[in-house]
Formats: structure tokens, sequence, C-alpha cells
């Protein structure tokens, strides 16, 4: 049972497996959307037993990637945004945030998962100012260099790099940091990157590090990746680039909405973010 997702433009090769959990299908089931297929929900079943706030976790995030994109484009000028591990496309997508306050705003969505892509074509067709490619961000010269990227983005101009939820799908050994220090390379001055991550909070926490614990115990066994990892191992992914306030922080902490009072769950210790600035 597998879907093909050829599209004219060639910005996508591989065929869709439904056999298969998939990450973006499991978050589309946490965020309660409709593209995915039996075997994710079985997974998002399973991760809820274990995280019942995973959905509150995943809208959390949700959240936060938009009081950034806003920040980013009505506050800080950024016109062209690169979104790594972008996910299936959901209610208040980047390029939609981004045009509210910057029409001119350009946007290129990269994700591993095909169906993404297949997703994405809707998108593709009424906008040109915004694309969708098929890459992986463990090859960072593939997406700097794919002709999708370079048609858009222009990197001797500021460039938000979005890497929302996807760093915390490589493992240890795959060198996150060194990663996310060649994108950081590529960036102009005036740049930003901006990070959501699941966080194991330790021994401040030891409940919830227990439970992050198993969380990850879970994704690994189902989808061969999630790391719970401290704040200092996520906040060297921004190097040397300057933290805007207030810090790496947990999501619903970081600028939130004036009315809004954040409520202090689970997710409230597993799921940080941040956003930094290149001088
Ligand atoms: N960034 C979106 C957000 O925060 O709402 C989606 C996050 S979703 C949890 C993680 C996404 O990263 C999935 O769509 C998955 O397919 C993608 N992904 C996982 N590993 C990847 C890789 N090596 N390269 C590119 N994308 C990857």
């Amino acid at each position: 049972d597998v879907t093909s997702t050829e599209t004219p433009n060639d910005n996508v090769r591989s065929p869709v497996d439904t056999t298969k959990p998939s990450i973006s299908r499991v978050y589309d089931v946490m965020l309660g959307g409709k593209d995915n297929f039996a075997v994710d929900r079985q997974v998002a079943e399973m991760a809820l037993r274990i995280a019942p706030d995973a959905p509150a976790a995943a809208r959390a995030n949700r959240d936060f990637l938009r009081r950034v994109v806003r920040h980013l484009a009505r506050d800080a000028g950024v016109r062209q945004f690169l979104d790594i591990g972008s996910g299936l496309p959901t209610q208040g997508n980047v390029h939609e945030i981004a045009q509210e306050f910057a029409p001119d705003a350009r946007t290129v969505y990269v994700d591993i998962d095909p169906i993404v892509l297949a997703h994405g074509r809707a998108i593709l067709a009424k906008d040109g100012n915004t694309t969708v490619i098929e890459a992986d961000v463990r090859d960072p010269e593939s997406i700097l260099g794919h002709p999708e990227v370079t048609r858009l983005i222009d990197f001797s101009e500021p460039v938000g790099l979005l890497l929302f939820a996807i760093l915390h799908h490589l493992n240890d050994d795959e060198d996150p940091e060194g990663i996310a220090g060649r994108y950081r390379d590529a960036l102009s001055s005036g740049s930003y990157l901006a990070v959501s991550h699941f966080h194991n909070p330790g021994d401040a926490h030891p409940e919830v590090s227990a439970q992050a614990s198993s969380a990850e115990r879970l994704f690994n066994e189902n989808l061969g990746t999630g790391r719970w990892r401290t704040h200092d191992e996520i906040v060297s992914y921004f190097g040397d680039l300057e933290l805007l306030d207030p810090g790496l922080v947990p999501l619903a902490e970081w600028r939130p909405e004036p009315d809004v009072v954040p409520e202090q769950g689970i997710t409230y210790y597993t799921f940080v973010g941040g956003v930094a600035r290149k001088g």
C-alpha cells in the first residue's frame, strides 16, 4: 500500500510507506490532523498512555512557532525562512504567518518524509514564494545548495532558520551540535536561529525526568529516534549566537501572549525553545 508522490517539479522522489509509523504523521495525530494512517495512530495511542499531555505539547510547540515567526517577520524584518523538519501542513504554517506580517516573505520547507512533499503540493500550486523540498537535515550541504533553496533564499541577507522539534530526532552519534553549526556558519549577520527541543529536567524535577526517560524509550522502540536533552546540550546548538530574551525556556515562557498564564504541567518542563541572533 504505497502512494506515489511524484510531482512535475521533481522535488519529490520517494514513495510514502503506509506500513511503518512516521514522525510527521504521529505528530499530525497529536495535532488532531487527518494525514495519518492506522500504524501512526497506534504509536500515538501508546505515547498517550505514557505522556497524556502529548497533544498539549504539540500545540504548545505550534504556538511557540507562531510567536517566533511573527516576531521575526513583524519586528525583526526577516523576509526569508528556512524551516527544516517542517512537518505536514497544519493550521498556521510558517509562510502563512510570515506573509501575514510581510506579504513578500519567502519560505522553503524541508522534510525527509515524502508525505510532507505530497501535501505541500497545494501550497506550491498557488504561491511562488513558497516551496517544499525532500532532504535530510543531517546533510546540510544538500539543503544549503539545493536549487529550490538558492532560488528563494539569499544567504547574504538575514534568514530565519527554523529547527522546530527536529534536533531531538537526531541521535547523539549523529552530531546534532556539529550539524547545527554548519547551518549557523551559512547564515549572514542579522540572521536568526530558532530551536524547540524535548528537554529532560534531570534532578531538578525527578518525576518529570523519569517520565521523559519513559517517553524516550517508547519513541526509540517505535520511531527509532527521540532524545530528551539537558538545557546545556540544547543551548550548545546556538553556538556563539546571542540568545534573545528570555533565553532557552519552557515553550510557554517564550514571550507569551499578554493574557496567557503558562500552565506548569509536564510539557512545561519537557519541551523548551529559544531564538538567537547572529551578530
Ligand atoms: N517543525 C514542525 C513543528 O515543530 O511543528 C514539525 C515537527 S515534527 C515533530 C518533526 C519533523 O522532522 C517530521 O516531519 C519529520 O519527518 C522530520 N524529520 C525527522 N528526521 C528528519 C531528517 N533527518 N531530516 C529532515 N527532516 C526530518
